[in-house]
């Protein structure tokens, strides 16, 4: 074996060491101090804002303590109309979506590699917008648009926007869109719409089948209205429905007919009740009177005295109220069943102490289960080019029409608005990733004349842009008035607010967001809470939303 001579052997060792230490490398994370602390900011302080909760369309408002620039907790605002102070379980953990480990970092396309295989990669905010913009001018007048439920702002300026840029085509999307609910408000009252129902007002409530605690139309304001109506051992709760839910569980009395006699059961109790009120008209008596407790017992399976003893407790109540069918009775006859139910709320004089048309929930525009059914159909027919998706997640929500095979089939170029992946964004083409709830502005009312704002309380911690930004730049360039919709929208968002602390706020957002905005000195030794507007504005993230 030849010697090694000693140089060689210090340069093989030298190396090798300088290898060794390239490859076993550790992750370099800096921490750095506020060098340049901002005016505002104490660390080791925290600091709160007022903002709006986004986990479902109810827009609850929401109270976010922050730590150096990091939303740590979530309270609901004492102060908001719907939430007052309080939160559900979905709420409190609505900032963990901001620290998704999963979350798209930046802007990605679908490519294929040499095995055939998909897969997303990562690309810049230039080629994906040149991407965008191609796809749009590819598919002028067969763009749609298929969102959620929004309601503030971002809605106006999308109705704007999607015209101008070849795209008239707009679905909103819910999964549980209340189509019965609406469907039977119009063959009771001649409208669809859906108004309050106030269950801290009732003495008595009778639900059937209404998930109410869980997802129902505002599950956190009907939580509160069941703690309200049952306080000092008052009120009176009958759940009316196969299973024995969160919402049965809370209340005195569960009745469980038989499968699909649910609707023959509100019916009978409008009878009794009638019976025993008077005042509704003669017709309308006499056609109730042939549904006696007596002549439903034996179809529904509940004795005649159960459900007489529920009739006059409705009968005797000052402010009775019946919520109609929630998920778990859906059916071909979901419609008549509203509408039986609605009959017992007039009848029982609900309408107008508990049931309360005017500041209705704003579920007027939701699209319906069969226009996302024709949405893909005309999808695997072609007859779509371009579809935009944001705020839904129809692959999984909808399987059953069928949208995951169109979006596969390869006829659409579809764009999503995810900040995270999900079944529909995996199907993508372009992913143009929006900013969570906490990195951004918005605004929404859930309710006709409550409005909330929503700001950001920590920046973006991604390459991420604000959705209500990528169809405007679109917008910029294939239309030939550039960005007049998205300032025709921004001029709409600061009339609203009418005041001079939002606009002020929204100025100094653009220049030094979250991590700067922070507590004022005078407020130093009480816990600041962030006011964007002061008392006299008809829009408050603070104090009475109610415009
Ligand atoms: S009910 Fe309110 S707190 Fe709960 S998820 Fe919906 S908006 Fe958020």
């Amino acid at each position: 074996m030849p010697e090694i001579d000693r140089r060689d052997f210090l340069k093989i060792a030298g190396l090798t060491a300088g290898a060794a230490a390239v490859a076993c490398k550790e992750p370099v994370h800096n921490i750095f101090p506020y060098v340049h602390q901002p005016e505002e900011v104490t660390p080791g302080i925290a600091t709160y804002y007022n903002s709006m909760c986004r986990e479902c369309p109810d827009g609850c408002g929401i109270r976010v303590k922050t730590r150096e620039g990091r939303p740590i907790k979530i309270d609901g605002n004492p102060e908001h109309p719907i939430s007052k102070g309080r939160l559900c379980v979905r709420g409190e953990f609505g900032h963990m979506r901001t620290y998704d480990s999963a979350r798209f970092a930046g802007p990605m396309k679908s490519a294929t590699d040499a095995s055939g295989a998909k897969s997303l990669v990562k690309i810049s905010w230039d080629e994906a917008q040149g991407l965008f913009v191609d796809a749009l001018k590819k598919s002028a007048g067969k763009a749609v648009f298929l969102g959620g439920r929004e309601s503030g702002t971002l809605d106006a300026l999308l109705d704007q926007v999607l015209p101008a840029i070849g795209a008239p085509h707009r679905l909103r999307f819910e999964p549980y869109a209340y189509e019965s609910l609406r469907s039977g408000n119009q063959l009771v009252f001649g409208s669809e719409a859906v108004p309050q129902f106030r269950i801290g007002a009732a003495d008595v409530l009778v639900a059937f089948g209404t998930d109410f605690i869980e997802t129902w139309l505002s599950p956190l304001a009907n939580q509160i209205g069941l703690a309200d109506s049952r306080r000092e051992g008052k009120g009176f709760a009958v759940f009316v429905g196969p299973r024995l839910g969160l919402s049965a569980a809370n209340c005195d009395q569960w009745l469980a007919p038989n499968p699909g006699s649910e609707a023959l059961v509100a019916i009978a109790l409008a009878s009794e009740v009638a019976q025993r009120r008077g005042g509704a008209p003669e017709a309308l008596r006499g056609l109730l009177a042939k549904y006696s407790a007596k002549s439903v017992a034996e179809k529904t399976g509940i004795l005649a005295p159960t459900l007489e003893g529920v009739a006059d407790r409705i009968a005797k109540a000052s402010a009775p109220l019946a919520l109609p069918p929630g998920v778990e009775l859906q059916g071909t006859n979901a419609a008549r069943f509203a509408a039986a139910v609605q009959i017992l709320n007039v009848v029982s004089g609900a309408l107008g102490k508990t049931v309360v048309f005017g500041a209705d929930h704003t579920l007027g525009k939701l699209g319906r289960f069969q226009e996302l059914s024709e949405l893909a159909g005309k999808m695997r027919g072609g007859e779509v080019g371009l579809l935009m998706v944001h705020g839904a997640n129809p692959a999984y929500s909808a399987p059953q029409v069928g949208l995951a095979d169109a979006l596969r089939s390869g006829n659409v170029f579809t764009v999503s608005f995810a900040s995270a992946p999900d079944e529909t964004a995996q199907l993508a083409d372009l992913i143009l990733p929006d900013h969570t709830a906490f990195e951004s502005w918005g605004d929404a009312e859930p309710v006709k004349g409550t409005k909330t704002l929503q700001q950001p309380t920590v920046r973006p911690l991604f390459d991420t842009r604000a959705a209500r930004t990528s169809p405007p730049a679109a917008s910029a360039t294939c239309s030939s008035r550039p960005g007049a919709a998205a300032r025709a929208s921004t001029r709409r968002w600061r009339a609203a607010a009418s005041g001079r602390s939002f606009p002020r706020a929204a100025h100094r957002s653009r220049a030094a967001p979250a991590r700067s905005t922070s507590r004022s000195p005078r407020s130093r030794g009480t816990p600041p809470i962030r006011c964007w507007s002061s008392t006299r504005h008809t829009i408050s993230t603070t104090a009475g939303c109610r415009a």
